[in-house]
């Protein structure tokens, strides 16, 4: 399951430190990180290490094999 970054961010950036391929940025509105689904593995590392529980699983991926 893929991660999504909910507003709860306090953009620590840890999450984007710890994410192996590099899936996680800073949003451009700048108040927050955020995934790039394109990126993500899914390996769900970012998700335990947000100390503010922010990250969730990602539900809404139907569409990733089209
Ligand atoms: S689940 Fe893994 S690959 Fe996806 S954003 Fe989090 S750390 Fe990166
Ligand atoms: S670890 Fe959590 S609080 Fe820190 S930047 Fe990532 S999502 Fe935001």
């Amino acid at each position: 399951m893929k991660a999504k970054i909910t507003n709860t961010c306090i953009c620590c950036g840890t999450c984007a430190g710890i994410c192996p391929v590099g899936a996680i940025s800073m949003s451009t509105s700048g108040d927050r990180y955020e995934v790039d689904p394109k990126k993500c593995i899914a390996c769900g590392s970012c998700i335990n290490v947000c100390p503010v529980e922010a990250i969730v699983e990602n539900h809404s991926d139907e569409k990733e094999n089209q």
